[in-house]
């Protein structure tokens, strides 16, 4: 049965399902039925630009690794994709002295597998719950929460609502179900997303960390302050789509809210750097040193080092509207690239 068929019947049975239920199906299904990623796919990463985004990050965890006194370590992913950004951050670790344990977190059995090929030795987590309690933890993320279900609240005339999506006239529609308690103050027509999913994994990776030592760098697009919105979108083929048609074929993801992920994580004993523009932070890891060195050794790729280089820092490409967060346990360094 298709997605669409086993959502259609589901609300059939049961009625209108939320918009946090149709998100979760359809990115489950979507993950575990292929790899999306890169030219010949859906959509490309900033590790899948270029080596230099993973490297960058695996030299900001050595160095802080190094500041925390070198104690045996685990290098953790959320959602590690291919396993692009982990091999090359991996490999600028070890020229570190840094030779962590490889711990990745992923529910995609076909992208697992594209990680084993780059990635040998890892260990797979269907959740954080099994992440070796042992030890300080190295943590990435770098578009994991965009793809985490959103709840949607519309302001109607008589107050809020959750939106529920329904099947009619052969197609998902939006309506408002359950009546819900005021976010803020709002026109008639606003729209709200509220995350559950991610604030329950910030929470459980902010607690770990806070026990066990180590840090978290969480790289995603979103609005550094809280706003309304409908940012749900679909991509598929490198373009937008319509998100309410074909799940589970396309790419759903929604803005992350950082001034909500930061509340809970400093709500359990982190400390919070950022978040700061993609942009500004990989030109103060040296982003434009790298480029330079990597063009001189290759001066034939001079030209595709640059244009990788622009799309990763410039403000119109992904250099503001993608963000980093630093998650730091007491006592622990702080990151560099967020003064
Ligand atoms: N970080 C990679 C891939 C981003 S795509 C990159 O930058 O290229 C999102 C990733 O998160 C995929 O690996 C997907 O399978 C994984 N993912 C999505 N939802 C997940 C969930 N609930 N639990 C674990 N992994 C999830």
């Amino acid at each position: 049965m298709s997605i669409t068929d086993r959502l259609r019947r589901l609300i059939h049975l049961a009625g209108p399902i939320s918009v946090a239920q149709y998100m979760a199906e359809a990115n489950a299904h979507y993950y575990a039925t292929r790899d999306p990623l890169g030219a010949a796919g859906d959509f490309t990463t900033a590790p899948e630009i270029s080596q230099m985004f993973g490297e960058l990050v695996g030299l900001a965890l050595a160095d802080m690794w190094s500041r925390a006194g070198r104690p045996e370590a685990c290098y953790v992913e959320l959602g590690p994709g291919r396993g692009t950004l982990a091999a090359d951050a991996l490999r600028a670790m070890a020229a570190a002295g840094l030779r962590p344990a490889v711990e990745l977190v992923e529910t995609s059995p076909a992208l697992r597998a594209a990680q084993a090929a780059r990635l040998p030795g890892a260990g797979w987590h269907d959740d954080l719950s099994s992440l070796p309690t042992d030890r300080p933890l190295l943590v990435v993320a770098n578009e994991f929460f965009d793809s985490l279900p959103v709840h949607q609240l519309v302001r109607a005339d008589r107050g809020w609502h959750a939106l529920a999506v329904t099947w009619s006239e052969g197609v998902f529609r939006r309506v408002p179900g359950a009546a819900r308690p005021a976010p803020l103050p709002a026109p008639v027509g606003t729209i709200v997303e509220t995350s559950p999913a991610s604030v329950a994994v910030i929470r459980e990776l902010a607690r770990r960390l806070a026990l066990q030592g180590g840090a978290a760098l969480i790289v995603d697009y979103g609005p550094a302050r809280s706003g309304a919105g409908d940012t749900l979108q679909a991509v598929s083929s490198h373009a937008f789509a319509d998100p309410w048609s074909e799940p589970g074929e396309r790419d759903l993801t929604a803005h992350v809210d950082f001034a909500v992920l930061c509340e809970a994580a400093a709500a359990e004993g982190v400390e919070i750097r950022g978040p700061v523009g993609q942009g500004a932070w990989l030109q103060a890891l040296g982003i434009d040193q790298r480029a330079s060195a990597l063009s001189r050794a290759a001066p034939a790729r001079c030209g595709e080092i640059e244009a990788a280089r622009s799309r990763l820092v410039s403000p119109d490409q992904m250099g503001t509207l993608f963000k980093v967060m630093a998650l730091i346990a007491p006592s622990w360094p702080t990151p560099e690239g967020f003064e």
